[in-house]
């Protein structure tokens, strides 16, 4: 069956035969589009559709191949309810981002919970801290962890891990259960706030974030893009300039196959030891063992992720 036939309630997946057109209400008139070579995988989850397609090798850039160490092809791509969650090109930079932006604005991090996430992704990025003796995961789908392990053995390295705890359920369920003050940063690498992460996004949830953080404790959540989600934004940085007492950032960076090119991040710390985003003081360390090269964090991008165009600044300052 070709993309033309794979449907979602959430988007309706192809117009063009043997396309893939990511059409969303989060995205109302423009559709990002990847030509399909072959779909590998399509199931139906208790949340979600969940599809898998080859990219198309058509785009030419072999100077990107070699001068980037970054794939000229989208390669393999993971589509949840008809939208693109990554591909094997550009996953690095939003899973270098989410994960080294806030692990790297505080020293000697210890334990880690990653909400959603179930590619993998965010928990290879985790691993590179040596720091970090615990890193919980709590995914609702394991059809996700199991299609990634599968198709994205790259990206579900990080379940290789020793140190990684990998919990099925509801993020907000398992963090209302976490003791106050557990872990030094969390990371919620979570879908749209369309279907099962909906909750992700509310203040309730943002509420238990902060109990589960120890003093001057980190939290990093996937917050949207400045070009289509201002109003989404808006809501997220008013209820976390309300309930985390100590830093407030927002911050961005590209990711080509997102909606717009671009993904933002929530970065927020509690009450306690000051932490400065904006400068990191734990740049990952030489004796990262993955000896997988970055692909895209630097610490000159952190700093730079955190500059904002007038109209999103404007906004964002004001609350
Ligand atoms: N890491 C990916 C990337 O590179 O862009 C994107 C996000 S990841 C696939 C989003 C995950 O959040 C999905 O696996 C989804 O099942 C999970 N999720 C959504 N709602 C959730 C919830 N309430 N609790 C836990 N996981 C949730």
């Amino acid at each position: 069956m070709d993309a033309a036939a794979a449907k979602s309630p959430n988007s309706i997946s192809t117009v063009i035969p043997g396309w893939f057109s990511e059409i969303s209400p989060m995205w109302p008139g423009e559709a990002h589009s990847l030509k399909v070579e072959k779909i590998l995988f399509q199931g139906k989850s208790d949340y979600q559709d969940v599809m898998v397609f080859q990219a198309s090798d058509d785009s030419p850039n072999d100077v990107a191949e070699t001068f980037l160490s970054i794939s000229s092809t989208y390669g393999k791509v993971l589509v949840l309810d008809g939208v693109i969650q990554l591909t094997e090109r550009d996953e690095c930079a939003y899973q270098e981002m989410i994960t080294h932006l806030p692990l790297c604005s505080i020293l000697n991090p210890k334990k880690v919970l990653v909400i959603g996430g179930g590619d993998g992704g965010v928990l290879r990025e985790v691993a590179r801290h040596t720091s970090i003796e615990q890193i919980d995961i709590c995914e609702i789908d394991k059809m996700v962890v199991d299609v990634s392990k599968e198709f994205f053995p790259n990206v579900a390295i990080g379940y290789e891990d020793h140190r990684v705890n990998l919990h099925i359920g509801d993020g907000v369920a398992f963090l209302k259960a976490v003791p106050e003050g557990t872990y030094d940063a969390v990371i919620v690498d979570s879908s749209d706030p369309i279907g099962p992460a909906e909750e992700l996004f509310k203040k309730p949830f943002f509420e238990t974030v902060a109990r589960a953080l120890r003093p001057g404790g980190v939290v990093c959540t996937q917050a949207e893009s400045i070009w289509l989600h201002m109003h989404i934004i808006e809501d997220i940085v008013a209820n976390c300039r309300h309930i985390f007492k100590g830093s407030v950032n927002y911050a961005w960076t590209t990711v080509p196959t997102y909606p717009s090119g671009v993904i933002g991040f929530m970065l927020c710390s509690t009450e306690g030891p000051h932490v400065d985003f904006k400068h990191p003081v734990n740049p990952i360390d030489a004796n990262d063992k993955s000896k997988r090269p970055l692909k895209f964090y630097n610490s000159e991008i952190h700093t730079a992720a955190f500059c904002l165009p007038s109209f999103a600044k404007r906004v964002i300052d004001s609350k």
